[in-house]
């Protein structure tokens, strides 16, 4: 199989152009053109004299990826894509429009997948129900961001590119004709969140591989504390994850404020309890000086009781930290049902009087399926 580019670091890039008899700028050119959405194939690259197109694309493929799927929310602000792997597997990304509040500005998030499937089995998660296939490559990861910066760039319209080999598709105009730069762009993204199907710290290598590049000047630029790397906590990832170069912000799924609920809904607490959870997450404080982010999404009558927003309380108190309590997305189990809005209010209210800072997430995009993994799921069960 030809490599990806995408998992090319600058070096091997340069190489490989120098290998097909072009100057090194060529390799500038090439990345302004994928980062910046313009280009969907090779051979969208104008500014590459057609020859140089065409040998590259027979050494190395660009987009993998086949959207499959796509679904908007009423409100237009979510939009769920079920992409198409290469082996016939699929993934599931969003992408979230915040608008700007008086204290914050417009948002445009990518929440991205890194598993298909995933191993953790969190009781709630359709995801977790799938049970793990495999894991994503770098690339695969980058092609979900890199999608909706097209669609961006393409003003919503269609991002192209799907199953690009690279190759040329058919005759072109001459050189002279087709000869400009990609437009400059304003940044089509602001955040990108690693948070959909699969635990991106079970696929450490691959995740670093993508931060890597998106923070990158010659990769997408976003800055490390606008990239969040959720985990169910996974200790020792974790701890790793707080010696990197580049400090991401962290974000914990938490769901329960003792063991014995959260045993129920994330099992990996078995393996990593509280106990061991919450000092790896203040050892990723001191270390990286990143205030991480509790989720906690309420389930109705399982871990939303005062008793435990006492406990969640007295866990985090001292702790420089921020609690996301988010209404449980309404799944096809009977068991896991949203919190009402009252048990919501009181939840928050005993955290809030105990001092710990946090912030009750609108659930979004609920008409789409936009759970981790719901869409995929329909899809599978439409298959049977
Ligand atoms: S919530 Fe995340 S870690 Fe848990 S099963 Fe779903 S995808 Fe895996």
């Amino acid at each position: 199989m030809k490599p990806q580019l995408l998992e090319s670091s600058y070096s091997e890039l340069v190489e490989t152009v120098a290998s097909l008899g072009q100057p090194r700028y060529r390799a500038d050119q090439i990345l302004k053109w994928v980062w910046g959405g313009a280009a969907s194939s090779i051979d969208d690259m104008t500014d590459l004299p057609a020859g140089f197109r065409q040998k590259l694309a027979a050494s190395c493929r660009l987009f993998t990826l086949e959207p499959i799927e796509e679904r908007v929310s009423r409100d237009g602000q979510t939009r769920k894509v079920l992409f198409q792997l290469e082996d016939g597997k699929s993934v599931e990304s969003a992408h979230m429009t915040y608008e700007a509040t008086e204290s914050s500005r417009e948002r445009r998030t990518v929440c991205v997948s890194t598993q298909v499937g995933c191993s953790i089995r969190c009781s709630f998660c359709a995801t977790g129900q799938q049970g793990f296939e495999r894991n994503l490559r770098t690339g695969e990861i980058l092609e979900q961001v890199l999608y909706f910066v097209r669609l961006a760039q393409a003003g919503g319209r269609k991002a192209g590119g799907g199953r690009s080999t690279g190759e040329p598709r058919g005759a072109r105009p001459t050189p002279s004709e087709t000869v400009s730069s990609p437009p400059a762009a304003r940044r089509p993204l602001t955040n990108v969140v690693f948070m959909g199907m699969g635990e991106p710290l079970a696929n450490y290598e691959a995740v670093k591989g993508a931060i890597a590049r998106l923070n990158s000047s010659r990769g997408l630029g976003l800055g490390a504390r606008l990239i969040t790397v959720s985990t169910v906590g996974l200790v020792p990832q974790i701890q790793r994850l707080a010696k990197e170069d580049i400090h991401v912000e962290l974000a914990v799924s938490l769901h329960a404020a003792s063991d014995r609920v959260r045993n129920l809904l994330v099992p990996v607490n078995k393996r990593y309890p509280l106990a061991k959870l919450i000092p790896a997450c203040r050892e990723y404080l001191e270390a990286t000086g990143r205030r991480p982010t509790f989720e906690y999404a309420l389930f109705n009558g399982i871990n939303d009781s005062l008793d435990q927003a006492g406990k969640l309380a007295e866990l985090l108190t001292g702790f420089e930290c921020h609690v996301n309590l988010i209404p449980g997305n309404p799944t096809p189990s009977k068991e896991f049902r949203p919190s009402v809005a009252r048990r919501v209010a009181a939840f928050q209210r005993e955290l809030t009087e105990a001092g710990i800072s946090n912030t009750l997430r609108q659930s979004r995009g609920a008409d789409i399926e936009a759970g981790c993994g719901q869409l995929r799921s329909r899809r599978l069960q439409r298959q049977d």
